[in-house]
């Protein structure tokens, strides 16, 4: 199942079919550019399937 997610707060685009690289990718981005801490359900809670 491939998943993606925009970025509530600017342009970056992920799409993955590996839930578990999804996370953590934007996790990683979540920390880097907003300095926010995101958990695995946040996560899954804006990312779309497609
Ligand atoms: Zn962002």
């Amino acid at each position: 199942m491939t998943r993606e997610l925009q970025c509530p707060d600017c342009e970056f685009m992920i799409r993955s079919e590996s839930t578990d690289q999804l996370v953590e990718m934007v996790q990683q981005h979540a920390k880097e550019s907003h300095d926010m801490e995101m958990s695995r359900s946040d996560v899954m809670d804006i990312a779309r399937t497609v």
